[in-house]
């Protein structure tokens, strides 16, 4: 149930959205989309799902072109688009009836409901009007209805918007409770959230792939050259005497004697700092190299 894209370009008439893209998500992965609001995110997950055509190059799901072979496309992807556009004067149950019909599910829409409704926890809002129901359970009816024919591929887009903390770990768990058996292609422009649910990582900046890899990589793989230290001294020195120790290329002072330094990688700076110390009768009262976070690399992928 892999996602191919060949060189998909969307030009929206004068506005290039997406330029050349092309990924692979293989079958049972769940790779997080991420990028800046307006990167291309929701028009890749409105191509692949067939709800509009990409200007270029060539989309297929499960081996099946999502041009040509639309239909076949769409029995295997559940879609919570952005946004999650439900129907509010619809009660719950009313609603995934209704969705099962266009799926034409037939006598198998009794228990698929029943097992969707226990899946994402609604048993007790079935009857519910949706307009009714919280922001975090409106989440699970898009999530509900997304997966009522039992897709082996889901696309999510931004699933977690606009919810509270508690409601962001609750849909964050179920996501991963479903992805385990299915391939999941979500977008976000949170990091923890793909930190927390995603083994794979797509970058996504003005339309341009700017990163893929498994999530553990994504962090190593951006400015691989430097190192980055802070340190901090029992006494006042000047950024001129921590210039002059080998290896060091950026000095800045934090406040007082804390100083973040750069260094080249290939020497570890911190032997150098430690002697400068030594010989010059200054205290190290503290060093730590600071670990880049997924934050600090889409800053740097996407700014
Ligand atoms: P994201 O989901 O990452 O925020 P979108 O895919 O929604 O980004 O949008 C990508 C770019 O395409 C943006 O610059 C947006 O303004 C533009 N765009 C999206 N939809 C349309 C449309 N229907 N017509 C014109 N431009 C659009
Ligand atoms: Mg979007």
């Amino acid at each position: 149930m892999s996602i191919i894209t060949k060189n998909v370009t969307k030009i929206y008439g004068k506005q290039k959205a997406l330029n050349n893209v092309t990924v692979e998500i293989k079958t049972g992965e769940i790779v997080g989309f991420i990028g800046p609001n307006g990167a291309g995110k929701s028009t890749m997950m409105k191509i692949i799902t067939g709800f509009i055509p990409q200007t270029s190059g060539e989309v297929s799901v499960d081996g099946y072109d999502v041009v040509e072979q639309s239909m076949q496309v769409r029995q295997q992807i559940g879609y919570l688009p952005e946004n999650n556009p439900l129907y509010l004067d619809m009660y719950v149950k009313e609603y995934l009836e209704y969705v099962a019909g266009l799926y034409n599910l037939k006598n198998k829409t009794a228990p698929r409901i029943k097992e969707m409704l226990d899946r994402t926890g609604l048993v007790d809002e079935q009857n519910k009007k949706i307009g009714a129901l919280s922001k975090g359970f409106k989440q699970r009816v898009g999530l509900a209805q997304a997966m009522i024919h039992n897709p082996n591929v889901l696309i999510l887009d931004e699933p977690t918007s606009g919810l509270d903390p508690n409601q962001i770990v609750e849909i964050r768990n179920l996501i991963s409770e479903v992805g385990k058996e299915k391939t999941v292609m979500l977008s976000t422009h949170i990091m923890q959230e793909v930190e927390a649910i995603c083994q794979r990582i797509i970058i996504i900046n003005k339309g341009n792939i700017v990163a893929n890899d498994y999530t553990q990589n994504i962090q190593t793989q951006t400015n691989e050259n430097f190192q980055t230290i802070i340190v901090e001294f029992n006494k006042e020195i000047k950024a001129k005497q921590l210039e002059a120790i080998k290896g060091i290329v950026k000095v800045i002072k934090i406040k007082n004697n804390n100083w973040l330094v750069q260094s080249s990688i290939d020497d570890d700076v911190r032997t150098n700092i430690f002697d400068f110390a030594v010989k010059n009768k200054i205290v190290v009262l503290s060093m730590q190299k600071k670990e880049k976070s997924l934050e600090d690399v889409f800053q740097e992928l996407t700014k």
